[in-house]
């Protein structure tokens, strides 16, 4: 990959990276915060456990992502961004262009997500 595209998806890699600390510190706050709501108020315990299970969850994909994202950006630094993990062709420039991190061409990931790979 040129240096200018690496330089583009970096930019855009760095910016996700940003919103996703963001988005796991705050759902680490509002963790806390449902923790001590329900020691407050036993009576509503089951929709906290739920509200909670659903930020610790939506934290979980937040955390998987970004550290998705990190390992794209020591790709970017090595200079093995945009070669798929599998089959080490280059992965298309719409699939990087949908998804800067990821780590397969559309192919293998395909077939990954047939169980295949
Ligand atoms: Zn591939």
């Amino acid at each position: 990959m040129d240096k200018k595209k690496a330089e583009y998806h970096r930019k855009r890699l760095l910016a996700k990276q940003e919103e996703l600390l963001r988005l796991v510190s705050k759902s680490e706050q509002d963790g806390r915060h449902v923790d001590e709501e329900i020691t407050q108020d036993i009576a509503d315990n089951a929709a906290n456990s739920y509200t909670k299970e659903f930020l610790f969850h939506q934290s979980d994909d937040n955390r998987r992502i970004l550290q998705l994202v990190n390992e794209a950006l020591d790709r970017i630094k090595s200079g093995e961004f945009g070669v798929c993990a599998a089959c080490q062709e280059e992965v298309q420039q719409k699939r990087l262009e949908a998804v800067p991190w990821a780590r397969h061409c559309i192919e293998c990931q395909e077939k990954q997500e047939q169980g295949l790979l």
